[in-house]
């Protein structure tokens, strides 16, 4: 069925890192013809200018302000997704060590935050999104007509995570999984919209299930949403 002849809907995916949720929202995004949207990126590119300025990661005040003034561009191309922080293309720096582990430091000041979820509200406006992070069913995107909580074990988080990394890792895959498990227990004890799952927000455990699965899983959801939706207009 064609996805244009139904009501554009949006996608709401949210879990712990590793768990797939931007290759899977990516894909989802290609099916449906929506556009994709990675929330982790916007926290990273703040993680990365702030420490570039010399920022430590618990400056609340001063990274706050640099959020509120920071241009922030998410413009899609064939590999996902280039990131653009007032004008500057940091695609590649905002995947480095450093920032994975600072950026949930980061990502719990609540002026972030604020900033964030506004910028991600205006990129939603007009429905036709899939947007992945931690808090988009429960915080930005309460309203969102599909929101899935996608995860899987953390073993397998990190063997994914370790597999991106090339020939020629940095860590081991046990410090990997220490340093996923670390940031997971950061997002999910943040007191500002922390890392759970939303109570309407249907669960996939994606350990040992292939990425073709799950996106065929979600697409077919969505497009009952959106057939639901139609179907009431009329
Ligand atoms: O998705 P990714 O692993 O790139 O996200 C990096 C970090 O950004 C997360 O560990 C989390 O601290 C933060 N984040 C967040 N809220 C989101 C998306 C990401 O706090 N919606």
């Amino acid at each position: 069925m064609n996805p244009h002849s139904t009501f554009p809907i949006n996608i709401a995916i949210d879990g712990p890192a590793g768990a797939g949720k931007s290759t899977v929202a990516r894909l989802v995004a290609d099916r449906m013809r929506y556009i994709y949207v990675d929330t982790g990126a916007m926290y990273r590119a703040v993680t990365y200018i702030a420490l570039r300025q010399g920022l430590s990661p618990d400056d609340s005040k001063r990274i706050g302000e640099l959020a509120e003034r920071l241009d922030i561009v998410l413009l899609p191309d064939d590999e996902g997704q280039r990131v653009l922080a007032d004008g500057e293309d940091i695609t590649s720096q905002i995947r480095s060590l450093e920032v994975n582990r600072n950026v949930s430091r980061v990502s719990a000041i609540e002026a972030v935050r604020l900033r964030m979820a506004d910028l991600q509200r205006q990129m939603a406006k007009s429905k036709g999104v899939v947007m992945d992070g931690r808090d988009i069913g429960t915080h930005v995107l309460p309203d969102a007509e599909l929101k899935v909580f996608l995860t899987a074990s953390p073993r397998e988080r990190a063997i994914r995570r370790y597999r991106e990394m090339g020939e020629a890792p940095l860590v081991t895959l046990d410090q990997l999984e220490h340093e996923i498990s670390e940031r997971d227990r950061m997002d999910r004890e943040r007191e500002f919209a922390p890392l759970v799952q939303a109570l309407d927000a249907r669960y996939i455990d994606s350990t040992g299930r292939s990425i073709e699965e799950v996106v065929d899983e979600i697409v077919e959801w969505g497009l009952k949403a959106s057939r639901t939706i139609s179907a009431g207009e009329k």
